[in-house]
């Protein structure tokens, strides 16, 4: 009977010692921040608390971290907007050799060039439908619609009088674009950095 109480004594005596212990053993957590993809953590034993940050994207590139977030949608813009460059190109060439004696030949390389700004219309539609989600991409938006409304009507016919008009247009055009150019600039060049 003596022995069965010091059994006892010694399990409570052990138990308040492990209990002890164990209290003495729960450590103090050491936090590491929160960061884009990780929630506040517990460098030593992992437990977490709250939610990531989730990454901050301007231009597709998270500003806190770094990393390209929307890098595809930045590199298919870099790919429309130097299709459209080509495609202007061809425009230009057109329109600068155009025999201004001629007036069927003035037709014909207008009409040429009108057909390749058709081209440019498609490729800057992607880059409008690309960047829907992006509210920095707000401003590029607006001046790539602002090009595509601005493309010369279809000229109907041979007169100087549409050629005329066909060349004002284009002129307005012009200024859209450039107004364009400007802004796809500043985005990628932000991009690239
Ligand atoms: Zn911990
Ligand atoms: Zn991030």
């Amino acid at each position: 009977m003596k022995k069965l109480f010091i059994i006892t004594i010694c399990c409570i005596l052990m138990l308040g010692l492990t209990g002890c212990t164990n209290s003495s053993l729960t450590h103090q957590h050491t936090w590491q921040d929160a960061t884009c993809i990780e929630p506040k953590t517990c460098s030593e034993c992992g437990e977490t608390e709250g939610e990531p940050l989730g990454h901050t994207v301007h231009l597709g590139i998270c500003s806190r971290c770094g990393k390209a977030v929307h890098e595809e949608v930045m590199l298919n813009i870099v790919q429309y907007n130097s299709n459209i460059q080509t495609i202007h190109d061809n425009v230009s060439n057109y329109i600068k050799n155009v025999n201004y004696n001629n007036l069927q030949d003035c037709f014909n390389k207008y009409n040429a060039a009108y057909n390749e700004l058709i081209k440019a219309k498609e490729e800057i539609n992607k880059i409008i439908i690309e960047s829907e989600d992006f509210e920095e991409l707000n401003t590029l938006r607006e001046l790539a619609q602002k090009v595509i409304d601005h493309i010369p009507s279809k000229i109907e016919n041979s007169t100087s009088e549409k050629l005329i008009d066909f060349l004002n247009e284009y002129k307005t055009y012009l200024i859209s674009l450039s107004d364009y150019y400007k802004e796809v600039t500043n985005v990628l060049s932000l991009f690239n950095k």
